[in-house]
């Protein structure tokens, strides 16, 4: 394009110059090749520029209609030898590009005023209009004679004038309100052609009614220019095509320079010096002028304090979002507390609070609830024996298990330590046994953790409301009385519903505790034994040593009842000793008195062997009272070994090394996995009273007893049958080569002097 202009446009417009003042019809001529190949320039160059295409196409456009109207000029000019410049129709025809010109500007114009500014746009194109035509009408229309031109003629140039006038206010508009920071290099070239072409046309008019027009004169040449110039203008706005055009201007802080425009007082001064303008129209210009000034201020001020405003509004705005994201952040946060407040952290479970909290809000409601209060069954000892992360993780894992499988018709909490709480709707008991079966489903699968299997049970007490207590305080107090009765009971009931029984049973457990706190085991204790018989000889070969407590008031108080209390409050060490003790020195007696090899059993309490001073215990009776440790077995529920630890494993290894027996106590009545027993290095089974019990009655009791001795055989254990009562179970077991009775049929527990008396003084009872 730069080629174009340099080596076609440039060249033309030199011989056109040159040619206007020799050869006026050569200049015809060249005159429409030069304006063709300008409106070529000028479309190519908007074909590459994509902001304001538009302007650039309309400017060709105009550029083209100058260049028929030349063409038209040259044709009648040369071919008809008509004097165009006598024609009506390049008046018209010229006027063409004027019009197109002034619509390029407006549309410029239109699209890059800023609402902001548009008061002070509006004040502005007034004044320069007003001082527009108040020049043009004392400079042109002062010297018109209307009566020799023509009413077309007329038209025409007041039209031209206007557009003219339009343009240059335009321009001038912009430059001095310059609500852009930067004009384009491409938009400054533009405006100064049209600047040029505006001074041409005005120069034309003037001379035209002057009647000093000649055709291809300075007037002409000019135009020529300001096409030029144009054709830069769209050379220079494709130079850089990224920012090709630049109307960035946003904020509304942009005032503009009305100022500049005490410069427009020059033209009309520099008018009347040259003597075509009166004093009387230069005070009323100069009076427009103070005016505008005065208006403008205010405009301006306007605009500062809607500048202001916006800003403090932007401000505000900021300032809103801020807080509405912080105030956001603090719901979340308070969310999250009470969320914090309401669960408990290690299992996620409601918590305690919670738990109160959602009671009370039942009883507003004032319908039928329940609620089921649930211990973990020696939890106590997997904390003690394995540390309290193993603890915790057990809490974990059960507090999952009970979420997957309540989680979505109750609402969950964990209470305490090892204690949970559900609320259940109503309190039909079918509801309640529903709960309950659920919990005892879950608890069945042992817990694997970290190579170590956790059997646990939950005891579950339930309370009702309104049947069981109207009061928070009451209805969780009697759900755990509920629930301690079903640990009481041990493996039988697991969930316990309460009843005002209950109370009295737990009045009568706490008498029990406060005797005994205030027993003296070595006067208020006595140890009975129950002696065991080969099945086949009948003859003693051991016995059971049973603790019993005759109390002053109270009479007999059973071990079923008072060994878990004991065990609770930890009393059931001291009692350990005593019968350890008691126990040792009897069998080392009788033994030696009577020349035996008889085995005493002593029953062990799960917790005794939790207790790291059971093994420095046991060596030191060994010492004090010289026993053989040969003559001892320890006994040991199933439920408690299978339960068992490391620890727990380590402590029986070393009763075994110490040289003691081991054997299990009540078993078939858990769930007789067998792996212990070899774990343990177990000496000896007692099959439970329960199955004894039926052996004549039941065949797959039977069955049961059968496959135990079998299995027990071929492990090489020594098998005893509990509780035989009669002669039939006697010979069944006998039958099915059971090794040792133990039962009231042979014989009840009895003290020391009765066994003595009845089975070891005369050798045999038989
Ligand atoms: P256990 O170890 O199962 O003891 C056997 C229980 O069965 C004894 O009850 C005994 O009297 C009873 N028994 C024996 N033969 C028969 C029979 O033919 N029919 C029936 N119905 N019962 C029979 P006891 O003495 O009341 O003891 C109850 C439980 O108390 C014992 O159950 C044992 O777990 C615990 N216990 C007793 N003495 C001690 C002790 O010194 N230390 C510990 N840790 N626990 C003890
Ligand atoms: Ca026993």
């Amino acid at each position: 394009m730069k080629k174009i202009i340099r080596f076609l446009i440039i060249p033309l417009l030199i011989a056109y110059i040159i040619s206007s003042y020799t050869y006026t019809v050569m200049a015809d001529i060249i005159a429409p090749i030069y304006m063709f190949l300008i409106s070529v320039v000028l479309y190519l160059q908007s074909r590459k520029i994509q902001n304001l295409r538009i302007v650039w196409r309309i400017l060709a456009l105009a550029m083209l209609s100058w260049g028929v109207a030349d063409l038209l000029w040259a044709y009648f000019a040369i071919v008809t030898n008509l004097d165009p410049n006598e024609m009506d129709l390049f008046i018209y025809l010229y006027l063409i590009t004027d019009i197109l010109l002034l619509i390029n500007a407006s549309i410029y114009f239109v699209k890059n005023i800023s609402k902001w500014n548009r008061l002070q746009l509006l004040l502005d194109i007034t004044v320069i209009m007003v001082i527009s035509f108040a020049l043009g009408s004392a400079v042109f229309f002062s010297k018109i004679d209307f009566s020799e031109i023509l009413l077309a003629d007329f038209v025409a140039t007041v039209v031209y004038l206007t557009f003219d006038i339009l343009m240059l206010i335009i321009i001038v508009t912009m430059v001095a309100s310059s609500r852009y920071k930067k004009i384009k290099i491409a938009i400054k070239y533009m405006m100064i052609g049209y600047i040029i072409y505006v001074l041409a046309d005005l120069f034309y008019i003037d001379s035209y009614y002057s009647m000093t027009y000649i055709p291809n004169s300075i007037s002409d040449i000019i135009f020529m220019i300001a096409f030029l110039v144009f054709a830069l203008s769209a050379v220079k706005a494709t130079s850089n095509p990224v920012d090709d055009y630049d109307n960035t201007e946003t904020t509304p802080l942009n005032f503009g320079k009305s100022k500049i425009l005490w410069w427009v007082f020059v033209v009309p001064i520099g008018l009347y010096l040259m003597g075509r303008l009166s004093i009387s129209y230069l005070t009323a210009i100069l009076f427009t002028l103070v005016i505008y000034q005065v208006m403008s201020h205010y405009v301006q001020k306007l605009l500062m304090t809607e500048t202001l405003y916006v800003k403090e509004h932007e401000i505000k705005m900021t300032l809103e979002r801020t807080i509405e994201k912080r105030t956001e952040e603090l719901l979340l946060s308070q969310k999250e507390l009470e969320k914090r407040a309401i669960t408990d952290s290690l299992t996620h479970l409601f918590n305690r609070d919670y738990f109160i909290e959602s009671l009370n809000n039942r009883l507003k409601e004032n319908k039928p609830f329940s609620i089921a209060y649930l211990d973990l069954d020696r939890f106590k000892i997997i904390n003690d024996l394995h540390g309290h992360p193993m603890g915790d993780l057990v809490l974990v894992e059960v507090s999952r298990r009970f979420s997957k499988q309540l989680g979505m018709d109750y609402d969950i909490f964990r209470v305490g330590g090892d204690e949970f709480a559900i609320i259940i709707s109503g309190n039909a008991t079918k509801n309640l046994e529903d709960v309950s079966r659920k919990i005892i489903d879950v608890m069945k699968v042992p817990i694997a953790l970290e190579g170590f299997q956790f059997t646990i049970d939950a005891s579950i007490g339930f309370a009702r409301y309104p049947n069981d207590a109207l009061t928070v305080s009451d209805l969780v107090k009697n759900a755990d009385i509920a629930m301690y009765h079903a640990k009481a009971n041990g493996a039988m009931t697991k969930h316990v519903v309460f009843s005002s029984q209950l109370i009295e049973q737990l009045e009568r457990r706490n008498h029990i505790e406060i005797l005994l706190k205030n027993a003296d085991f070595k006067t208020d204790f006595e140890l009975y034994y129950q002696p065991q018989f080969d099945a086949k000889s009948l003859e003693i070969i051991g016995m059971e040593a049973l603790i019993r407590w005759f109390h002053k008031e109270e009479g007999f108080i059973s071990p079923a009842e008072f060994i878990p209390i004991a065990e609770e409050i930890g009393l059931i060490l001291e009692i350990n000793e005593f019968v350890f003790a008691e126990a040792m020195l009897q069998i080392k007696r009788w033994n030696s008195v009577y020349n035996k090899q008889l085995i005493m059993s002593v029953n062990l309490s799960p917790l005794t062997l939790n207790s790291v001073d059971f093994y420095l215990n046991l060596k030191d009776l060994l010492e004090i009272t010289g026993v053989t440790p040969d003559y001892l077995e320890f006994e040991i529920t199933e439920h408690s070994a299978m339960n068992s630890s490391n620890i727990m494993e380590d402590v029986f290894r070393q009763i075994k090394e110490l040289g003691f027996y081991i054997s299990i106590d009540d078993f078939g009545t858990g769930y007789s996995s067998l792996s212990y027993l070899k774990r343990f290095n177990v000496d000896t089974l007692k099959i439970a009273r329960e199955l004894i019990a039926n052996i004549e009655l039941q065949e797959d009791e039977m069955q049961i007893v059968k496959a135990i001795i079998m299995m027990s055989e071929a492990l090489g254990l020594k098998i005893i049958a509990e509780g035989v009562e009669t002669k039939e179970q006697l010979n069944i077991l006998n039958d099915l080569k059971c090794h040792v009775i133990q039962g009231y049929y042979l014989a009840k527990p009895m003290t020391a002097d009765d066994l003595e008396e009845q089975f070891l003084k005369k050798g045999s009872k038989n």
